[in-house]
């Protein structure tokens, strides 16, 4: 395609044709970002940069290659496929297998997974003999996460008297140990979890320049997309890359910065342009991908956030159809509204299933789709949940194979010593654990010297420990020499794993031994892949891919199109001709967890706009009156964002009362005069009669579920109300009184005299002090 730069608008072929120095594009949804950076890599190629010395980073696997696809149509796949490319995760753990040892870590380190971070801080905080409710695992592991995406190294979290104060005050003064106990346990494992193919990254960057020197000289161009949601550890990463050569080009939208919760950072565009003096800035604004009606609705909803940069989207495109906006009774109904509105306008238009997405804010709310879509027979592919990967048989083979390339891999070995089970119960296995930390050594090294440990096990325990390490030693030899599809094969024979499903007989053993094989079909397509494109096709390639899958990655190529299920987290960067938006409830969406703070607001609001630019033709905006959630039935009041759209760009639908359902909608005061067709109230003629029912009805989530906010430097509510003098109550030092204040905002603090635990000088932020 040598035309290529003629499918660009003036503005998209400037930045294509800047070719040197740093480069920023900060613009709209659907105005050609992707695609921009698409194209500056292949022109680049072109003007004789050689492919191996351009890295471009991505939100998703699955969009590098769309990306790599697109370039070989320019350049041709030979000299694509040499490109760097990637997410960060995928491309920097390439780079660590190269430089890990350097650290310490051997080059076949494993790649922890959430589940297996979870499990091992469950374990230490066990081990530890610490409260499991009050160190909730999940809790304890975002916030490891958090120091690590800061590049707060433990030692670093010692030396920083705020942190600890912060979980102290939180009621989690071990944290700190905990995080000790888990990088030690992971490096003693030879593992790195996600945050650390950052943290490492940056770590050997920084220690050894000779490393530095080495990979900015092969990176003389960088591009990402996406930057809005960069975190800072993946900021600093790209910012020493670039520091020689400076060609260093970015795009993104910080109207869809979404990810402030894992870190990622707004300001990051901010310092961009004070890190590059000499930057060349650019606009684009056209729209390509949806209709008027869309992006302009999408404009009028972005437009009430004060925190954001100022830039016009518009579009030539037609106008299109209004957004249709639904109101069901339940969220059942609100399910089968979708799905017979997929049927409908398949039917009429003669389209696909893969024309249509069903986006929505939490993971769970796809039940209810999935149940109607599922009763009309429409395929649909689900990203999130529980993804293929982390299904329980997927899981066990995979620890077998982890084992047999990294021995010390804690996480895999705990997983399989007794799975199928063969009698190592788990006294025995904490027994080991006990003899590996205080021999610090890996369990893998104690069962191979049970002769010199004395665990105070019987002989029969210590013959069946025997027997699976001998069946381990075997296989590793076997996988020095097999395909990573042979020695899978082999490790489910050697391990009578399926066999022990077949044995089980029920219909989700059935299930899970088909799994089974579609996890061996899905090595073979891997090998036959990597050799194809002359590609390291070995096993421990293997592994690292499927740990850095997403679920969109792992979306295999099917031949029946299939609607696509996913939460708006996951649908960034994504198109669908028509998108249906559920569950446009107060509470749901925006979330309750993300209502305290005005920020944590605004990023609601872009969630949302990132939802509705999805949309090239049609969006649909749902919301129901009731829905169960935490096992209750609970009313619930439409979204604000559906009052924040401009009325002119809405259609309220006018559904038919079904037969036989008419006096549940009566009941559900949805129709006055049912059963005769009438128009759904708009939310705002609405809201005034519905302010006194919703005073009585509104859900008010559970205590435990408000989140502190640890941005916002606003402080929390009690802030202001609280003087010298006050008489104020701690859930755990009881009462007291305020003695001085000083500092604002998050950073405020009061030196409090309490009854029994004496004088404390706490942050306002984390103490949740009570006035009394
Ligand atoms: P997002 O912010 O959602 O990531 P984006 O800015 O990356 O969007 P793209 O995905 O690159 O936008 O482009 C949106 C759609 O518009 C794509 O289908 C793309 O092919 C199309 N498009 C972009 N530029 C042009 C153009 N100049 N002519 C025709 N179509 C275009
Ligand atoms: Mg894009």
């Amino acid at each position: 395609m040598a035309n290529y730069l003629d499918s660009l608008n003036p503005a998209q072929k400037q930045a294509v044709l800047q070719k040197d120095g740093p480069m920023i594009i900060i613009a709209g949804a659907g105005s050609g970002k992707t695609r921009v950076l698409t194209y500056r890599i292949a022109h680049l190629m072109n003007s004789g940069v050689d492919a191996f010395n351009i890295l471009s980073l991505t939100f998703t696997n699955k969009a590098a290659r769309e990306m790599k696809e697109r370039i070989a149509a320019v350049v041709g796949a030979s000299e694509a496929k040499n490109l760097w490319m990637g997410t960060f995760h995928s491309v920097f753990a390439r780079i660590l297998r190269a430089e890990a040892d350097k650290l310490g870590f051997p080059s076949n380190f494993t790649i922890y997974d959430t589940q297996d971070s979870v499990r091992l801080i469950t374990a230490i905080i066990k081990e530890m003999g610490l409260d499991k409710d009050r160190y909730k695992p999940k809790q304890v592991l975002s916030r490891i996460s958090s120091f690590k995406n800061s590049l707060i190294t433990v030692r670093a979290y010692f030396n920083n008297s705020d942190l600890q104060e912060a979980d102290l005050m939180a009621s989690r003064p071990k944290v700190g140990d905990i995080y000790r106990e888990y990088v030690d346990r992971c490096f003693k494992s030879g593992a790195m979890d996600f945050d650390d193919l950052l943290l490492r990254t940056n770590e050997v960057l920084a220690k050894f320049p000779d490393v530095l020197a080495k990979y900015q000289d092969r990176f003389r161009y960088i591009l990402v997309d996406e930057y809005q949601d960069t975190n800072h550890s993946q900021y600093l990463i790209v910012r020493a890359l670039a520091d020689r050569f400076q060609n260093i080009c970015v795009v993104g939208d910080d109207s869809q910065s979404i990810y402030s919760f894992r870190g990622a950072n707004i300001q990051n565009i901010l310092s961009f342009q004070k890190d590059y003096p000499d930057v060349k800035t650019f606009k684009l604004e056209q729209n390509y991908r949806s209709t008027k009606n869309i992006v302009n609705a999408a404009n009028s909803v972005i437009e009430k956030n004060k925190t954001k940069l100022d830039k016009e989207v518009w579009t030539s495109n037609d106008d299109g159809e209004s957004i249709k906006v639904m109101c069901t009774v339940s969220d059942g109904e609100e399910g089968r509204f979708v799905a017979q509105s997929i049927f409908d306008n398949k039917m009429n238009m003669q389209l696909k299933n893969d024309q249509f997405a069903v986006l929505y804010r939490t993971n769970s709310q796809s039940r209810a789709m999935e149940d109607a879509l599922r009763k009309k027979s429409i395929d649909y592919k689900i990203y999130g949940g529980i993804s293929f990967y982390q299904r329980k048989e997927i899981k066990d083979i995979l620890s077998y194979l982890r084992l047999l390339i990294n021995p010390n891999d804690e996480e895999a070995l705990k997983r399989v010593i007794n799975y199928p089970a063969r009698g190592i119960g788990a006294t025995t296995i904490d027994k080991l654990t006990i003899a590996a930390n205080h021999y610090k050594k890996s369990i893998f090294e104690i069962l191979k010297h049970l002769d010199k440990v004395d665990l105070k096990i019987n002989a029969g325990t210590r013959t069946k420990l025997q027997n699976f390490l001998n069946m381990i030693l075997r296989l590793q030899i076997e996988a020095q020499t097999k395909n990573a599809f042979d020695i899978a094969d082999t490790v489910i024979k050697e391990t009578r794993l399926v066999k022990d499903l077949e044995s089980d007989g029920t219909p989700e053993a059935v299930s899970k031994v088909e799994n089974v094989q579609e996890l061996l079909n899905g090595i073979k397509d891997f090998i036959t892949d990597k050799t194809e494109e002359g590609n390291d096709a070995s096993l421990t390639a293997y592994l690292e891919e499927v740990a850095l899958y997403t679920d969109l990655d792992a979306d295999k190529k099917d031949d029946k199109p299939k609607v696509s299920l996913m939460s708006i987290h996951q649908s960034k960067g994504l198109e669908y001709p028509y998108v249906y938006i559920v569950g446009l409830e107060e509470n749901l969406f925006p979330s309750a967890m993300s209502m305290n703070t005005r920020s944590e607001l605004e990023e609601e609001r872009r969630l949302f706009y990132v939802a509705l630019t999805r949309a090239e033709k049609v969006a649909y905006l749902t919301y129901t009156k009731t829905r169960y959630r935490w096992g209750k039935l609970i009313d619930c009041e439409p979204s604000r964002f559906l009052e924040e759209i401009d009325e002119r760009f809405l259609e309220y639908m006018t559904p038919k009362a079904p037969i036989g359902a008419t006096n549940r909608f009566i009941d559900a005061g949805l129709f006055d005069d049912a059963p005769k067709k009438i128009r759904f109230q708009k939310p705002i003629q609405r809201k005034r009669a519905e302010k006194e029912q919703a005073k009585k009805t509104t859900f008010t989530p559970p205590k435990n579920l408000k989140k502190v906010s640890q941005t916002s430097s606003g402080g929390n509510l009690f802030d202001d109300k609280i003087t010298v003098g006050n008489i104020v109550e701690h859930n755990r030092f009881g009462k007291g009184e305020v003695i001085k204040l000083e500092g604002a905002g998050a950073n405020k603090k009061a030196e409090i005299q309490f009854g029994t635990a004496g004088k404390k000088n706490l942050l306002l932020k984390f103490a949740n002090l009570k006035v009394i």
